[in-house]
Protein backbone atom coordinates (compact mmCIF):
# COMPACT_ATOMS: atom_id res chain seq x y z
CA UNK A 1 0.00 0.00 0.00
CA UNK A 2 2.42 2.92 1.23
CA UNK A 3 3.81 5.36 -1.58
CA UNK A 4 6.84 7.35 -0.75
CA UNK A 5 7.77 8.57 2.92
CA UNK A 6 6.94 12.44 3.71
CA UNK A 7 8.20 14.34 6.85
CA UNK A 8 4.74 14.86 8.61
CA UNK A 9 4.23 18.53 9.61
CA UNK A 10 4.60 20.03 12.73
CA UNK A 11 1.12 20.51 12.95
CA UNK A 12 0.46 16.93 13.32
CA UNK A 13 3.76 15.83 14.90
CA UNK A 14 2.66 17.85 17.89
CA UNK A 15 -0.81 15.63 18.08
CA UNK A 16 1.01 12.42 17.82
CA UNK A 17 0.94 10.86 21.41
CA UNK A 18 5.07 10.97 21.15
CA UNK A 19 6.81 8.25 22.69
CA UNK A 20 9.88 6.96 23.72
CA UNK A 21 9.50 3.56 21.54
CA UNK A 22 12.97 1.91 22.43
CA UNK A 23 13.12 0.54 26.36
CA UNK A 24 14.50 -2.60 25.64
CA UNK A 25 15.43 -4.57 22.92
CA UNK A 26 12.10 -6.16 22.77
CA UNK A 27 10.74 -2.78 21.68
CA UNK A 28 12.94 -2.84 18.81
CA UNK A 29 11.41 -6.32 17.59
CA UNK A 30 8.31 -5.05 17.92
CA UNK A 31 8.85 -2.05 15.70
CA UNK A 32 10.70 -3.78 12.86
CA UNK A 33 8.45 -6.59 12.84
CA UNK A 34 5.01 -4.24 12.74
CA UNK A 35 7.11 -2.58 9.76
CA UNK A 36 7.93 -5.80 8.04
CA UNK A 37 3.79 -6.53 8.52
CA UNK A 38 3.09 -3.02 7.22
CA UNK A 39 5.13 -3.98 4.07
CA UNK A 40 2.76 -6.19 3.56
CA UNK A 41 5.88 -9.24 4.09
CA UNK A 42 4.60 -12.79 4.02
CA UNK A 43 7.33 -14.22 5.15
CA UNK A 44 9.76 -12.57 7.96
CA UNK A 45 12.68 -14.35 10.15
CA UNK A 46 14.26 -13.12 13.19
CA UNK A 47 17.70 -13.30 14.56
CA UNK A 48 18.48 -12.51 17.78
CA UNK A 49 21.75 -12.66 19.70
CA UNK A 50 22.08 -11.99 23.69
CA UNK A 51 18.45 -11.59 24.37
CA UNK A 52 17.93 -8.79 21.52
CA UNK A 53 20.88 -6.46 23.06
CA UNK A 54 23.82 -8.22 21.09
CA UNK A 55 22.13 -7.75 17.55
CA UNK A 56 18.47 -7.70 16.02
CA UNK A 57 17.60 -8.58 12.50
CA UNK A 58 14.57 -9.08 10.99
CA UNK A 59 14.40 -9.96 7.52
CA UNK A 60 10.96 -9.72 5.03
CA UNK A 61 9.94 -10.19 2.02
CA UNK A 62 7.74 -7.37 1.72
CA UNK A 63 7.63 -4.10 -0.73
CA UNK A 64 11.51 -2.69 -0.03
CA UNK A 65 12.12 1.21 0.42
CA UNK A 66 12.90 3.23 -3.10
CA UNK A 67 16.46 4.46 -3.21
CA UNK A 68 15.64 7.68 -2.61
CA UNK A 69 13.07 7.27 0.18
CA UNK A 70 16.15 5.42 2.34
CA UNK A 71 17.74 8.12 4.46
CA UNK A 72 14.35 9.63 4.47
CA UNK A 73 13.19 6.08 6.29
CA UNK A 74 15.56 7.22 9.04
CA UNK A 75 14.17 10.89 9.64
CA UNK A 76 12.16 11.76 12.85
CA UNK A 77 8.61 11.92 11.78
CA UNK A 78 9.19 10.70 8.45
CA UNK A 79 6.44 8.25 7.37
CA UNK A 80 4.85 6.60 3.89
CA UNK A 81 1.39 5.85 6.07
CA UNK A 82 -0.40 8.83 6.53
CA UNK A 83 -0.06 12.34 4.80
CA UNK A 84 -2.85 14.51 6.91
CA UNK A 85 -3.91 14.66 10.36
CA UNK A 86 -7.26 12.92 9.50
CA UNK A 87 -5.50 9.65 8.63
CA UNK A 88 -5.07 9.12 12.22
CA UNK A 89 -8.17 8.62 12.65
CA UNK A 90 -8.20 5.70 9.37
CA UNK A 91 -4.61 3.92 9.85
CA UNK A 92 -4.67 0.19 8.98
CA UNK A 93 -1.53 -0.09 9.37
CA UNK A 94 0.41 -0.40 12.58
CA UNK A 95 2.94 2.61 12.33
CA UNK A 96 2.21 5.87 11.27
CA UNK A 97 4.12 8.21 13.07
CA UNK A 98 7.50 7.93 11.42
CA UNK A 99 9.15 7.46 14.65
CA UNK A 100 10.40 4.38 15.02
CA UNK A 101 13.61 3.85 12.86
CA UNK A 102 14.97 7.31 13.82
CA UNK A 103 14.63 6.42 17.64
CA UNK A 104 15.99 2.85 17.34
CA UNK A 105 18.52 4.94 14.78
CA UNK A 106 19.65 7.43 17.47
CA UNK A 107 20.98 4.57 19.97
CA UNK A 108 22.26 2.14 17.53
CA UNK A 109 23.58 0.32 14.34
CA UNK A 110 21.94 -0.08 11.87
CA UNK A 111 22.50 -1.86 8.62
CA UNK A 112 19.68 -2.11 6.45
CA UNK A 113 19.56 -3.61 3.16
CA UNK A 114 16.69 -3.42 0.68
CA UNK A 115 14.94 -3.43 -2.47
CA UNK A 116 11.71 -2.28 -3.77
CA UNK A 117 9.72 -4.98 -5.77
CA UNK A 118 9.94 -4.33 -9.61
CA UNK A 119 13.03 -2.13 -9.09
CA UNK A 120 16.06 -4.22 -10.72
CA UNK A 121 19.02 -2.91 -7.70
CA UNK A 122 18.83 -2.62 -4.05
CA UNK A 123 19.98 -0.22 -1.63
CA UNK A 124 22.58 -0.77 1.36
CA UNK A 125 22.96 1.87 4.00
CA UNK A 126 24.61 2.17 7.15
CA UNK A 127 23.14 4.61 9.74
CA UNK A 128 25.34 5.14 13.47
CA UNK A 129 24.14 6.76 16.49
CA UNK A 130 21.33 8.67 13.72
CA UNK A 131 23.79 9.67 11.05
CA UNK A 132 23.92 8.16 7.71
CA UNK A 133 27.32 6.60 7.34
CA UNK A 134 26.83 5.03 3.86
CA UNK A 135 24.44 4.53 1.39
CA UNK A 136 25.44 2.56 -1.66
CA UNK A 137 23.46 0.04 -4.36
CA UNK A 138 23.34 -3.68 -3.55
CA UNK A 139 22.09 -6.87 -5.46
CA UNK A 140 19.27 -8.33 -2.73
CA UNK A 141 16.23 -10.11 -2.84
CA UNK A 142 12.96 -7.10 -2.91
CA UNK A 143 12.08 -6.88 1.05
CA UNK A 144 14.13 -5.52 3.59
CA UNK A 145 16.95 -6.55 5.92
CA UNK A 146 17.73 -4.77 8.77
CA UNK A 147 20.33 -5.46 11.08
CA UNK A 148 20.53 -3.85 14.56
CA UNK A 149 23.54 -3.70 16.67
CA UNK A 150 25.60 -1.61 19.53
CA UNK A 151 22.15 -1.40 21.03
CA UNK A 152 22.55 1.51 23.61
CA UNK A 153 26.11 1.52 23.54
CA UNK A 154 25.68 5.66 23.54
CA UNK A 155 22.94 5.56 26.64
CA UNK A 156 24.93 3.14 29.26
CA UNK A 157 22.43 4.60 31.80
CA UNK A 158 19.80 2.25 29.48
CA UNK A 159 22.38 -0.43 28.94
CA UNK A 160 22.51 -1.24 33.16
CA UNK A 161 18.69 -1.30 33.60
CA UNK A 162 18.43 -4.41 30.94
CA UNK A 163 18.01 -7.52 32.62
CA UNK A 164 19.77 -11.02 32.29
CA UNK A 165 19.64 -12.16 28.28
CA UNK A 166 17.04 -14.69 29.22
CA UNK A 167 14.79 -11.94 30.85
CA UNK A 168 15.45 -9.90 27.51
CA UNK A 169 15.22 -12.73 24.95
CA UNK A 170 11.74 -13.32 26.89
CA UNK A 171 10.54 -10.03 26.44
CA UNK A 172 11.55 -10.17 22.34
CA UNK A 173 9.43 -13.76 21.94
CA UNK A 174 6.40 -12.35 23.94
CA UNK A 175 6.46 -9.68 21.26
CA UNK A 176 7.12 -12.44 18.37
CA UNK A 177 4.38 -14.52 19.82
CA UNK A 178 1.85 -11.79 19.95
CA UNK A 179 2.19 -10.76 16.07
CA UNK A 180 2.25 -14.24 15.21
CA UNK A 181 -0.95 -14.89 17.07
CA UNK A 182 -2.39 -12.26 15.04
CA UNK A 183 -0.88 -12.94 11.72
CA UNK A 184 -1.17 -16.96 10.97
CA UNK A 185 -0.59 -15.91 7.25
CA UNK A 186 2.68 -14.58 7.70
CA UNK A 187 5.51 -17.24 8.16
CA UNK A 188 7.71 -16.67 10.99
CA UNK A 189 10.98 -17.74 12.02
CA UNK A 190 13.14 -17.25 14.80
CA UNK A 191 16.70 -17.77 15.56
CA UNK A 192 18.38 -17.47 18.84
CA UNK A 193 21.84 -17.20 19.63
CA UNK A 194 22.71 -19.00 16.07
CA UNK A 195 19.59 -21.79 17.09
CA UNK A 196 16.56 -21.91 15.73
CA UNK A 197 13.67 -21.66 18.60
CA UNK A 198 10.68 -21.18 16.37
CA UNK A 199 9.80 -21.55 12.99
CA UNK A 200 5.63 -21.73 11.99
CA UNK A 201 4.52 -22.62 8.48
CA UNK A 202 2.11 -19.74 7.27
CA UNK A 203 -1.49 -21.22 7.28
CA UNK A 204 -5.27 -19.75 6.86
CA UNK A 205 -6.19 -21.77 10.35
CA UNK A 206 -5.92 -19.49 13.24
CA UNK A 207 -6.46 -22.82 15.01
CA UNK A 208 -3.34 -24.23 13.82
CA UNK A 209 -0.95 -20.93 14.97
CA UNK A 210 -2.59 -20.97 18.16
CA UNK A 211 -1.64 -24.44 18.88
CA UNK A 212 1.72 -24.03 17.38
CA UNK A 213 2.43 -21.12 19.65
CA UNK A 214 0.31 -21.89 22.75
CA UNK A 215 0.57 -25.46 22.46
CA UNK A 216 -1.55 -28.45 21.46
CA UNK A 217 -2.88 -29.12 24.83
CA UNK A 218 -4.31 -25.56 24.56
CA UNK A 219 -6.41 -26.32 21.69
CA UNK A 220 -7.59 -29.52 22.94
CA UNK A 221 -10.05 -27.12 25.56
CA UNK A 222 -11.17 -24.82 23.73
CA UNK A 223 -13.97 -23.46 21.98
CA UNK A 224 -14.24 -20.89 19.16
CA UNK A 225 -15.82 -17.44 19.30
CA UNK A 226 -17.69 -15.46 17.03
CA UNK A 227 -19.90 -12.54 17.50
CA UNK A 228 -21.01 -9.48 15.66
CA UNK A 229 -22.84 -6.34 16.19
CA UNK A 230 -23.05 -3.60 13.47
CA UNK A 231 -19.54 -3.47 12.02
CA UNK A 232 -17.96 -4.37 14.83
CA UNK A 233 -16.84 -7.98 14.77
CA UNK A 234 -15.23 -10.65 17.16
CA UNK A 235 -13.29 -13.64 16.86
CA UNK A 236 -11.28 -16.01 18.64
CA UNK A 237 -10.79 -18.82 20.64
CA UNK A 238 -11.69 -18.94 24.79
CA UNK A 239 -10.56 -21.88 27.08
CA UNK A 240 -13.59 -24.27 29.19
CA UNK A 241 -14.13 -23.12 32.38
CA UNK A 242 -12.32 -25.98 33.88
CA UNK A 243 -8.61 -25.18 32.21
CA UNK A 244 -7.73 -21.74 33.70
CA UNK A 245 -4.97 -19.87 34.59
CA UNK A 246 -3.42 -18.11 37.24
CA UNK A 247 -2.46 -15.44 35.62
CA UNK A 248 -4.12 -12.68 32.78
CA UNK A 249 -0.95 -13.08 30.60
CA UNK A 250 -2.80 -15.64 28.84
CA UNK A 251 -5.55 -13.30 27.74
CA UNK A 252 -4.57 -11.91 24.35
CA UNK A 253 -6.54 -9.19 22.78
CA UNK A 254 -6.25 -7.65 19.32
CA UNK A 255 -7.95 -4.58 17.62
CA UNK A 256 -7.52 -4.73 14.46
CA UNK A 257 -4.96 -7.13 14.48
CA UNK A 258 -3.07 -5.02 16.84
CA UNK A 259 -1.92 -6.56 20.22
CA UNK A 260 -3.46 -4.31 22.79
CA UNK A 261 -3.59 -4.32 26.44
CA UNK A 262 -7.08 -2.92 27.40
CA UNK A 263 -8.59 -2.87 30.10
CA UNK A 264 -11.95 -2.54 28.83
CA UNK A 265 -11.56 -5.82 26.62
CA UNK A 266 -9.93 -7.73 29.72
CA UNK A 267 -12.86 -6.29 31.66
CA UNK A 268 -15.01 -7.59 29.14
CA UNK A 269 -13.60 -11.60 28.98
CA UNK A 270 -13.62 -11.62 32.66
CA UNK A 271 -17.40 -10.91 32.87
CA UNK A 272 -18.18 -13.72 30.60
CA UNK A 273 -16.27 -15.85 32.77
CA UNK A 274 -17.63 -14.49 36.14
CA UNK A 275 -19.04 -17.14 38.41
CA UNK A 276 -17.83 -19.68 35.67
CA UNK A 277 -14.40 -19.89 37.32
CA UNK A 278 -12.90 -18.89 40.55
CA UNK A 279 -11.89 -15.30 41.37
CA UNK A 280 -8.51 -15.92 41.73
CA UNK A 281 -8.18 -17.42 38.13
CA UNK A 282 -7.59 -16.39 34.89
CA UNK A 283 -8.86 -17.64 31.42
CA UNK A 284 -6.91 -18.19 28.74
CA UNK A 285 -8.35 -16.32 25.60
CA UNK A 286 -7.37 -15.38 21.84
CA UNK A 287 -9.68 -12.95 20.88
CA UNK A 288 -9.51 -10.53 18.12
CA UNK A 289 -12.23 -7.31 17.60
CA UNK A 290 -12.09 -5.81 14.18
CA UNK A 291 -14.02 -2.70 13.94
CA UNK A 292 -13.56 0.11 11.11
CA UNK A 293 -10.31 2.18 12.20
CA UNK A 294 -12.05 5.41 12.46
CA UNK A 295 -13.80 4.47 15.54
CA UNK A 296 -11.05 2.97 17.40
CA UNK A 297 -7.68 5.87 18.62
CA UNK A 298 -4.84 3.68 18.58
CA UNK A 299 -2.85 7.40 18.97
CA UNK A 300 -3.75 7.23 22.54
CA UNK A 301 -0.57 5.26 24.22
CA UNK A 302 3.66 5.95 23.12
CA UNK A 303 3.79 2.02 21.98
CA UNK A 304 0.13 1.97 20.84
CA UNK A 305 -0.61 -0.61 23.30
CA UNK A 306 -3.68 0.94 23.98
CA UNK A 307 -6.33 2.61 22.37
CA UNK A 308 -9.65 4.24 22.95
CA UNK A 309 -12.91 3.15 21.50
CA UNK A 310 -15.71 5.40 19.99
CA UNK A 311 -18.27 3.59 21.14
CA UNK A 312 -16.78 0.95 24.26
CA UNK A 313 -20.38 0.04 25.38
CA UNK A 314 -20.80 -1.81 21.90
CA UNK A 315 -17.64 -3.21 22.22
CA UNK A 316 -17.75 -4.37 26.26
CA UNK A 317 -21.46 -5.82 25.01
CA UNK A 318 -20.47 -7.99 21.91
CA UNK A 319 -17.42 -9.44 23.43
CA UNK A 320 -19.46 -10.34 26.92
CA UNK A 321 -22.61 -11.82 24.70
CA UNK A 322 -20.02 -13.49 22.00
CA UNK A 323 -17.97 -15.46 24.87
CA UNK A 324 -20.80 -16.01 26.80
CA UNK A 325 -22.61 -17.59 23.90
CA UNK A 326 -19.77 -20.10 23.46
CA UNK A 327 -19.42 -20.48 27.30
CA UNK A 328 -23.25 -21.31 27.77
CA UNK A 329 -22.85 -23.88 24.54
CA UNK A 330 -20.50 -26.12 26.03
CA UNK A 331 -21.87 -25.32 29.88
CA UNK A 332 -25.24 -26.69 28.66
CA UNK A 333 -23.54 -29.55 27.07
CA UNK A 334 -21.89 -30.87 29.80
CA UNK A 335 -24.40 -29.86 32.21
CA UNK A 336 -22.67 -30.42 35.44
CA UNK A 337 -23.70 -28.17 38.08
CA UNK A 338 -22.09 -25.20 35.53
CA UNK A 339 -25.14 -24.98 34.45
CA UNK A 340 -28.26 -22.28 36.31
CA UNK A 341 -31.84 -22.82 36.80
CA UNK A 342 -32.39 -21.22 33.68
CA UNK A 343 -29.50 -23.02 31.76
CA UNK A 344 -27.54 -20.17 30.51
CA UNK A 345 -25.23 -18.88 33.40
CA UNK A 346 -23.05 -16.49 31.80
CA UNK A 347 -25.20 -15.07 29.27
CA UNK A 348 -28.02 -14.32 31.42
CA UNK A 349 -27.84 -10.99 33.41
CA UNK A 350 -25.22 -10.35 31.49
CA UNK A 351 -26.88 -7.18 30.19
CA UNK A 352 -26.82 -5.67 33.91
CA UNK A 353 -23.04 -6.73 34.17
CA UNK A 354 -22.49 -5.04 31.06
CA UNK A 355 -24.38 -1.67 32.77
CA UNK A 356 -22.64 -2.10 36.02
CA UNK A 357 -19.40 -2.28 34.47
CA UNK A 358 -19.65 0.33 32.07
CA UNK A 359 -20.66 2.67 35.23
CA UNK A 360 -16.90 1.88 36.76
CA UNK A 361 -15.31 2.32 33.15
CA UNK A 362 -15.93 6.14 33.15
CA UNK A 363 -16.17 7.56 29.70
CA UNK A 364 -16.41 10.97 29.19
CA UNK A 365 -20.32 11.39 27.95
CA UNK A 366 -21.21 14.02 25.31
CA UNK A 367 -17.68 13.60 23.71
CA UNK A 368 -18.38 11.41 21.27
CA UNK A 369 -15.12 12.10 18.76
CA UNK A 370 -11.96 10.49 19.50
CA UNK A 371 -9.73 12.76 20.52
CA UNK A 372 -6.48 12.58 22.36
CA UNK A 373 -5.98 11.99 26.21
CA UNK A 374 -4.17 14.27 28.30
CA UNK A 375 -2.43 11.57 29.74
CA UNK A 376 -0.29 11.49 27.08
CA UNK A 377 0.67 14.97 26.94
CA UNK A 378 1.14 16.35 23.30
CA UNK A 379 4.19 18.77 23.39
CA UNK A 380 1.92 21.69 23.65
CA UNK A 381 0.60 21.26 26.75
CA UNK A 382 4.03 20.03 28.70
CA UNK A 383 4.97 23.36 29.13
CA UNK A 384 1.60 24.97 30.66
CA UNK A 385 0.36 21.76 32.58
CA UNK A 386 3.33 21.24 34.83
CA UNK A 387 2.55 24.32 36.93
CA UNK A 388 0.18 23.99 39.83
CA UNK A 389 -3.57 24.83 39.54
CA UNK A 390 -4.02 28.85 40.25
CA UNK A 391 -7.07 27.69 42.58
CA UNK A 392 -4.98 26.34 45.34
CA UNK A 393 -3.01 29.60 45.79
CA UNK A 394 -3.56 32.01 48.77
CA UNK A 395 -2.49 35.15 47.48
CA UNK A 396 -0.69 37.43 49.84
CA UNK A 397 1.23 35.57 52.02
CA UNK A 398 4.95 36.26 52.66
CA UNK A 399 7.08 32.49 52.88
CA UNK A 400 8.40 32.09 56.32
CA UNK A 401 11.74 32.83 55.33
CA UNK A 402 10.37 36.65 55.59
CA UNK A 403 10.92 36.77 51.81
CA UNK A 404 8.06 37.55 49.20
CA UNK A 405 9.52 36.34 45.85
CA UNK A 406 6.03 37.30 44.36
CA UNK A 407 7.46 40.76 44.83
CA UNK A 408 10.63 40.21 43.57
CA UNK A 409 11.58 41.82 40.14
CA UNK A 410 11.81 39.03 37.39
CA UNK A 411 15.03 39.35 35.39
CA UNK A 412 14.82 36.68 33.39
CA UNK A 413 16.22 32.89 32.79
CA UNK A 414 19.91 31.07 32.49
CA UNK A 415 20.72 27.95 31.39
CA UNK A 416 17.34 27.06 31.09
CA UNK A 417 16.92 25.97 34.31
CA UNK A 418 17.57 29.36 36.83
CA UNK A 419 15.38 32.27 37.59
CA UNK A 420 17.20 35.80 38.30
CA UNK A 421 15.30 38.07 40.53
CA UNK A 422 16.40 41.71 41.30
CA UNK A 423 15.71 42.06 44.91
CA UNK A 424 16.04 45.25 46.98
CA UNK A 425 19.26 43.57 49.10
CA UNK A 426 20.41 42.28 45.85
CA UNK A 427 20.74 39.56 43.52
CA UNK A 428 18.32 35.91 43.94
CA UNK A 429 18.92 33.04 41.73
CA UNK A 430 16.05 30.44 42.20
CA UNK A 431 16.27 26.90 40.87
CA UNK A 432 12.80 26.36 39.31
CA UNK A 433 12.58 22.28 39.96
CA UNK A 434 13.94 22.48 43.24
CA UNK A 435 11.37 25.35 44.06
CA UNK A 436 8.78 23.52 41.92
CA UNK A 437 9.37 20.25 44.00
CA UNK A 438 9.23 21.52 47.40
CA UNK A 439 6.04 23.16 46.23
CA UNK A 440 4.42 20.22 45.47
CA UNK A 441 6.12 18.09 47.95
CA UNK A 442 4.41 20.45 50.79
CA UNK A 443 1.00 20.40 48.92
CA UNK A 444 1.20 17.11 49.06
CA UNK A 445 1.63 16.81 52.55
CA UNK A 446 -0.65 19.45 53.35
CA UNK A 447 -3.66 17.63 51.25
CA UNK A 448 -3.00 14.28 53.16
CA UNK A 449 -3.31 15.72 56.68
CA UNK A 450 -6.38 17.74 56.00
CA UNK A 451 -8.17 14.78 54.78
CA UNK A 452 -6.56 13.58 51.49
CA UNK A 453 -9.63 13.89 49.12
CA UNK A 454 -8.90 17.51 47.98
CA UNK A 455 -6.56 17.41 45.59
CA UNK A 456 -7.80 17.88 42.12
CA UNK A 457 -7.55 14.82 40.67
CA UNK A 458 -8.06 13.57 36.91
CA UNK A 459 -9.96 10.12 35.98
CA UNK A 460 -8.41 8.38 33.38
CA UNK A 461 -10.36 7.30 30.47
CA UNK A 462 -9.51 4.34 30.45
CA UNK A 463 -7.89 3.27 33.54
CA UNK A 464 -4.48 1.75 33.13
CA UNK A 465 -3.19 -1.57 33.94
CA UNK A 466 -0.46 -2.58 35.41
CA UNK A 467 1.11 -6.52 35.68
CA UNK A 468 3.67 -6.47 38.72
CA UNK A 469 5.74 -9.30 40.10
CA UNK A 470 4.29 -10.58 43.33
CA UNK A 471 6.78 -8.70 45.69
CA UNK A 472 6.20 -5.25 43.72
CA UNK A 473 2.38 -6.17 43.68
CA UNK A 474 2.33 -6.44 47.69
CA UNK A 475 4.49 -3.56 48.20
CA UNK A 476 2.48 -1.23 46.16
CA UNK A 477 -0.87 -2.70 47.90
CA UNK A 478 0.63 -0.93 50.98
CA UNK A 479 1.49 2.16 49.40
CA UNK A 480 -2.38 2.39 48.56
CA UNK A 481 -3.53 4.85 51.01
CA UNK A 482 -0.75 7.45 50.70
CA UNK A 483 -1.33 7.30 47.02
CA UNK A 484 -4.41 8.16 47.41
CA UNK A 485 -4.02 10.74 49.39
CA UNK A 486 -1.29 12.01 46.80
CA UNK A 487 -4.45 12.33 44.36
CA UNK A 488 -3.50 8.57 42.96
CA UNK A 489 -5.64 5.71 43.29
CA UNK A 490 -4.92 2.39 42.65
CA UNK A 491 -6.69 -0.65 42.84
CA UNK A 492 -5.99 -4.55 42.89
CA UNK A 493 -6.91 -6.06 39.77
CA UNK A 494 -6.73 -9.93 40.44
CA UNK A 495 -3.70 -10.81 42.37
CA UNK A 496 -0.68 -9.54 40.26
CA UNK A 497 -2.24 -6.61 38.41
CA UNK A 498 -3.13 -3.16 39.53
CA UNK A 499 -5.79 -0.74 38.04
CA UNK A 500 -4.73 3.00 38.12
CA UNK A 501 -7.80 4.94 37.68
CA UNK A 502 -7.15 8.68 38.45
CA UNK A 503 -4.11 10.66 39.05
CA UNK A 504 -3.11 13.83 40.65
CA UNK A 505 -3.41 16.51 38.03
CA UNK A 506 -0.28 17.51 39.57
CA UNK A 507 0.98 15.06 37.54
CA UNK A 508 -0.57 14.98 34.61
CA UNK A 509 1.84 15.06 31.48
CA UNK A 510 3.40 11.75 32.83
CA UNK A 511 2.64 8.51 31.95
CA UNK A 512 0.63 7.06 34.87
CA UNK A 513 2.54 3.92 34.19
CA UNK A 514 6.04 5.17 34.46
CA UNK A 515 5.49 7.45 37.60
CA UNK A 516 4.37 3.70 39.29
CA UNK A 517 6.99 1.55 37.83
CA UNK A 518 9.42 4.35 38.74
CA UNK A 519 8.10 4.67 42.02
CA UNK A 520 8.22 0.55 42.75
CA UNK A 521 12.27 0.78 41.10
CA UNK A 522 12.72 3.67 43.93
CA UNK A 523 10.80 3.06 46.80
CA UNK A 524 11.99 -0.99 46.66
CA UNK A 525 15.41 -0.28 48.87
CA UNK A 526 12.95 1.21 51.48
CA UNK A 527 13.01 -2.26 54.50
CA UNK A 528 9.97 -3.44 56.57
CA UNK A 529 10.46 -1.88 59.35
CA UNK A 530 10.55 1.57 58.42
CA UNK A 531 7.78 4.25 59.34
CA UNK A 532 4.64 4.58 57.53
CA UNK A 533 5.48 8.32 57.84
CA UNK A 534 9.17 7.89 56.40
CA UNK A 535 7.36 5.91 53.57
CA UNK A 536 4.58 8.69 52.54
CA UNK A 537 7.60 11.42 53.12
CA UNK A 538 8.90 9.11 50.52
CA UNK A 539 6.49 8.79 48.67
CA UNK A 540 5.50 12.01 48.07
CA UNK A 541 9.37 13.47 47.95
CA UNK A 542 9.21 11.24 44.50
CA UNK A 543 5.93 12.19 43.45
CA UNK A 544 7.00 16.01 43.78
CA UNK A 545 10.29 15.83 41.56
CA UNK A 546 8.21 14.08 39.00
CA UNK A 547 5.73 16.24 39.15
CA UNK A 548 8.01 19.34 38.94
CA UNK A 549 8.91 21.58 35.80
CA UNK A 550 12.51 20.02 35.00
CA UNK A 551 15.95 21.97 34.76
CA UNK A 552 16.05 23.49 30.28
CA UNK A 553 12.57 24.10 30.32
CA UNK A 554 11.83 27.66 29.27
CA UNK A 555 9.30 28.97 31.75
CA UNK A 556 7.10 31.96 30.48
CA UNK A 557 6.63 34.87 32.84
CA UNK A 558 3.18 34.26 33.96
CA UNK A 559 4.45 30.77 35.09
CA UNK A 560 7.21 32.35 36.63
CA UNK A 561 4.70 35.04 38.68
CA UNK A 562 3.11 31.39 39.65
CA UNK A 563 5.78 29.57 41.22
CA UNK A 564 6.62 32.53 43.23
CA UNK A 565 3.14 32.99 44.90
CA UNK A 566 3.40 29.24 45.31
CA UNK A 567 6.46 29.56 46.74
CA UNK A 568 5.24 32.29 49.06
CA UNK A 569 3.26 29.74 50.57
CA UNK A 570 4.88 26.81 51.24
CA UNK A 571 6.61 26.38 54.44
CA UNK A 572 10.46 25.30 54.27
CA UNK A 573 10.69 26.82 50.97
CA UNK A 574 14.87 27.45 51.37
CA UNK A 575 15.37 23.76 50.40
CA UNK A 576 14.20 21.29 48.21
CA UNK A 577 12.79 17.79 49.69
CA UNK A 578 16.25 16.24 49.34
CA UNK A 579 17.57 19.26 51.27
CA UNK A 580 19.52 21.16 48.25
CA UNK A 581 18.56 25.33 48.52
CA UNK A 582 15.76 26.56 46.12
CA UNK A 583 17.70 29.81 46.11
CA UNK A 584 20.53 31.60 46.60
CA UNK A 585 21.10 35.34 46.99
CA UNK A 586 24.78 37.37 46.63
CA UNK A 587 23.78 40.61 48.30
CA UNK A 588 24.81 44.07 47.01
CA UNK A 589 27.76 44.59 49.29
CA UNK A 590 29.41 41.02 47.74
CA UNK A 591 28.25 42.32 44.24
CA UNK A 592 30.03 45.65 45.18
CA UNK A 593 33.30 43.97 46.21
CA UNK A 594 33.07 41.89 42.84
CA UNK A 595 33.67 44.78 41.10
CA UNK A 596 36.07 46.44 43.12
CA UNK A 597 33.73 49.48 44.43
CA UNK A 598 34.49 48.58 47.59
P1 LIG B 1 6.22 4.36 10.61
O1 LIG B 1 6.16 2.88 10.62
O2 LIG B 1 5.50 4.98 11.77
O3 LIG B 1 5.85 4.98 9.31
P2 LIG B 1 9.07 3.95 10.91
O4 LIG B 1 10.14 4.83 11.45
O5 LIG B 1 8.85 2.65 11.58
O6 LIG B 1 7.74 4.80 10.87
O7 LIG B 1 9.39 3.70 9.40
C1 LIG B 1 9.52 4.82 8.51
C2 LIG B 1 9.16 4.45 7.10
O8 LIG B 1 10.14 3.56 6.56
C3 LIG B 1 7.84 3.70 6.97
O9 LIG B 1 6.75 4.60 6.84
C4 LIG B 1 8.05 2.89 5.71
O10 LIG B 1 7.76 3.66 4.57
C5 LIG B 1 9.54 2.63 5.70
N1 LIG B 1 9.86 1.27 6.20
C6 LIG B 1 10.36 0.96 7.41
N2 LIG B 1 10.57 -0.38 7.54
C7 LIG B 1 10.19 -0.93 6.38
C8 LIG B 1 10.16 -2.28 5.87
N3 LIG B 1 10.55 -3.32 6.61
N4 LIG B 1 9.71 -2.45 4.60
C9 LIG B 1 9.32 -1.40 3.85
N5 LIG B 1 9.32 -0.11 4.26
C10 LIG B 1 9.75 0.13 5.51
MG1 LIG C 1 7.00 1.63 12.06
Amino acid sequence: MPGRIIVLPEELTNKIAAGEVVERPASIVKELLENALDAGATEVAIELEKGGYGFIKVVDNGEGIGREDVPLAFARYATSKIYQFEDIYRVKSFGFRGEALPSIASISRIEMVTRRRGVVSGTRVIVETGQVKEIVDAGCPVGTSISVSHIFDSVPVRKKFLKQDITEQGHCIDVITRVALSHPEVRMKVVANKREIMNIPATEDASLRISLLLGADFMDHILPVNGRRGSISVRGFVCRPEVTRSSPRHIYCYVNRRFVRDYLLKHAVMTAYKRLIDGKRYPAVVLSVDLPPEDVDVNVHPAKMEVRFKNPRDIYGVIVEALSGALTGVLARTSDGYTSSEGRVGYDGYQARVEEAMQRYTVSSGRRKLFFTKTFSSKEEDNTEQVVPAETVAEGLVSPTGMSFAELDYVGQIAGTYLLFSAPQGLIMLDQHAAHERILFEKFKREALESGEKLVRQRLLIPVVINLPPKEFSFLMTCRQTLKEAGIEVEPFGTDTIVIKSISCMLSGIEPKTIIIDLLEELSELGQSVTVKDKSDKIFAFLACRGAVKANQRLSVPEVAKLCRDLDTTPFSSTCPHGRPVYVSFSLTYIEKMFKRR
